[in-house]
């Protein structure tokens, strides 16, 4: 039986090697899911990488630790398209042609731009203001009708529409497709410290991929209700990390609980870390199991991801001759 999807989803992530919990709820488990009713095109962006990265020494390996992480989570690499951006270089051919209908100061209005211009100073590079434009080439290459994303990228969704409107309108044509949002249903996960983000480059994640005692040992650092002090003071679970996290990786009943106790200091915040690195070890069991065996022949993982290049390349080429034909170029 063939199932008929409801169009494509396109999705990019920077190389950033092995991935964390945040990496995993924000935009993993979502592209896992989306492939019930998608065709998909996930792409590893490591072109987008070098506008940020200082040394490009580990950069295949983290190509390869993210593939095996999204392969072990559930991509299923016979279905959807998993690739490496910069072996399908027509997205930089598209990424040209859209500059071409890119007003400068739309992009560095951005508040992302404006952000990584405050982040590095003294690397405010041409391909960094360019980051979205490039994004823009990444989606409409592959014709995607969805874009799955957390908020702080709405804005380069919104742009990606513009720029494929503007390049419509100027070469009269419909070649291009205008991208919809996807939100992610967990746009923030909040880090070990409690208040940030969490992300590798604050050094505040749980990784995937570490052994169960490594994961023991992160949650049992997680910052839970600041304002609890004591055990014997109450908690609110409204407010704690830790909690937010259960009612992902616990079954409702023990959420009920935890719910309740923590609010009559029924429960102290080291039991109720140590419950949730119990479940959520025990979630991870099957992805671990199935990383492990992956990485048992990592010629593979760079097998799918050759094959992945090669069906995105049909798709990549057949955009650009669309294009070229609506410039109007031989
Ligand atoms: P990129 O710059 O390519 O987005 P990241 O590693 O920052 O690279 O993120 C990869 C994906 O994981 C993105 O979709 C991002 O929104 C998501 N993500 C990363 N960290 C978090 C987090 N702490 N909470 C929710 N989603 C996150």
């Amino acid at each position: 039986m063939t199932i008929t999807k409801k169009g494509r989803v396109f999705s990019g992530a920077r190389p950033t090697g092995r991935q964390h919990l945040g990496n995993y709820l924000g935009a993993i488990k979502n592209y896992v899911a989306l492939q019930e009713e998608y065709q998909c095109v996930y792409s590893i962006v490591d072109i987008h990488a070098l506008t940020t990265v200082e040394t490009t020494e580990n950069l295949r390996q983290n190509i390869y630790e993210m593939a095996l992480d999204w392969l072990a989570a559930g991509i299923r690499p016979e279905e959807s398209i998993m690739f490496v951006q910069s072996q399908v270089p027509e997205v930089t051919e598209l990424h040209m042609f859209f500059s071409m209908v890119t007003p400068l100061g739309k992009l560095t209005d951005l508040p992302t731009f404006k952000e990584k211009a405050r982040q590095q100073p003294h690397n405010i590079n041409y391909g960094l203001v360019g980051y979205p434009v490039l994004m823009a080439a990444d989606i409409a290459l592959y014709k995607a009708d969805a874009v799955p994303v957390g908020v702080d990228q709405a804005p380069h969704i919104e742009f990606t529409r513009e720029v494929v409107r503007s390049f419509n309108f100027r070469y009269n044509t419909n070649v291009l497709v205008e991208p919809q949002m996807k939100a992610t249903e967990f746009p923030k996960v909040v880090g070990i410290d409690g208040q940030q983000k969490m992300s590798k480059s604050l050094n505040n994640h749980i990784e995937l991929a570490s052994t169960p005692d490594e994961t023991r040992a992160r949650v049992m650092q997680m910052v839970t209700d600041p304002q609890r002090m004591r055990r014997s003071d109450p908690g609110n679970p409204d407010i704690c990390n830790v909690f937010s996290l259960h009612k992902v990786f616990s079954s409702p009943e023990e959420v009920a609980m935890i719910d309740t106790e923590c609010r009559r200091a029924g429960i102290g915040c080291v039991d109720c870390k140590q419950r949730f690195a119990k479940n959520l070890n025990l979630s991870l069991e099957p992805f671990r199991e199935k990383r492990v065996a992956l990485s048992d022949k990592p010629e593979r993982v760079w097998e799918i991801l050759d094959d992945g290049r090669q069906r995105a390349s049909q798709i990549a080429q057949q955009t650009i001759r669309d294009v070229k034909d609506a410039i109007g170029l031989p």
